[in-house]
């Protein structure tokens, strides 16, 4: 096990690998190890200095035409030859969609253990003790890995960056040859995205299945505007309804702005755990026994058709000091 050394961090998100910096030189520093950034792309090399400013000792860096756009194999198979030719202990991978789908692979590759979605990690003797939320947010579960690297993914926001400081590092450039990738895009078609996503935004106007018609979005839509927000919406409305494409909550996304305003969505449990660590959450439900009253901090009770257009007018005019 000793031949393990060293916590590295990988995300194809440059804005969750200074997170990931950020933690991992907190845990180099506890096991007194080199903390280690993976750089893949094709034209990377400019990259590098942002990551030692932020925490990085050693930026090992591939740069391969195969790296230009983010597929599977690739990645995987680049990441898992660097990390068989230099042993690290720990290996941490940003919880994005790509992260989520290649962190398993690489840990079936190399014959070791993934924690997937950490909110918590630390070092107790000598070992990393990854946390992450179960039983939909209700528990929280410490894991080991029992053999080496130790791999965890950890979802954007969860820890700080490490302020930019003129720091020193070593960049070293790795000749490894990719995989070459089993599919190929052939086409890509934009979807209606949101200004912000939706996990970025500081305030969020949710709606679910009481809204009636996707055009009633507009109400919330005008409100979200007006404190500086966007929508968001339950899963029903994009797997049932079709309404948008994705949804916010457990198998969604996961927000924490400072505002959630909940309008006509029940608050169940798998809802819940995608909001529940927002700073303040208002609900506006029709049935006073809804669960997501159990998580508000403000509760409205009455029908979402009157009380969001009422709440916009009262705030468009507080605003304009009328
Ligand atoms: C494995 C699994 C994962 C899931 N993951 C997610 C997830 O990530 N995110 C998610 O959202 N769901 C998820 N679900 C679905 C989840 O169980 C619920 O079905 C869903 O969250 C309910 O959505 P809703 O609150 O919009 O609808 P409903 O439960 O139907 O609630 C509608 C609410 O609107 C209120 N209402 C109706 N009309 C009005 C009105 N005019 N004014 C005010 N209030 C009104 C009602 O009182 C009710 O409380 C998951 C389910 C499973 C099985």
């Amino acid at each position: 096990m000793s031949e393990f050394q060293g916590v590295w961090v990988f995300s194809e998100s440059r804005d969750l690998m200074l997170e990931l910096l950020g933690k991992g030189s907190e845990l180099a520093k506890k096991l007194r190890v080199e903390l280690t950034a993976v750089l893949m792309g094709r034209n990377v090399k400019d990259q590098a200095g942002r990551l030692i400013e932020h925490g990085a000792d050693k930026v090992y860096m591939v740069a391969d035409p195969a790296l230009e756009r983010f597929y599977i194999e690739p990645y995987t198979s680049a990441l898992a030859q660097l990390v068989q030719q230099h042993k690290p202990e720990i290996l941490l991978i940003g919880s994005t969609r790509r992260g989520r789908a290649m962190a398993p692979r690489l840990a079936t590759r190399l014959e070791t253990g993934c924690v997937p979605d950490c909110t918590e990690l630390s070092i107790e003797d000598g070992r990393l003790v990854m946390s992450r939320m179960v039983y939909g947010g209700n528990a929280l579960a410490k894991e080991i890995c029992r053999v080496k690297p130790q791999i965890a993914t950890v979802p954007p926001r969860v820890f700080q960056k490490l302020e930019s400081r003129g720091r020193k590092g070593q960049v070293v450039e790795v000749d490894i040859k990719p995989e070459k990738s089993g599919t190929e895009v052939v086409e890509t078609r934009e979807i209606e995205a949101a200004k912000v996503k939706v996990e970025e935004a500081k305030v969020i106007v949710a709606g679910g299945r009481g809204v009636e018609k996707k055009e009633d979005f507009r109400i919330l839509e005008d409100l979200a505007e007006i404190l500086g927000g966007q929508i968001g919406n339950s899963r029903p409305l994009a797997e049932d309804r079709k309404w948008f494409t994705e949804w916010i909550g457990l198998s969604g996304h996961k927000v924490r702005p400072m505002l959630y305003v909940a309008c006509g969505i029940s608050g169940v449990i798998q809802h819940v755990a995608g909001i529940r660590d927002s700073q303040v959450i208002v609900a506006i439900n029709k049935d006073a026994e809804a669960p997501i009253l159990e998580v508000a901090d403000y509760i409205v009770v009455g029908d979402l058709y009157e009380i969001v257009p009422a709440l916009s007018s009262v705030l468009r005019r507080l605003l304009k000091g009328g």
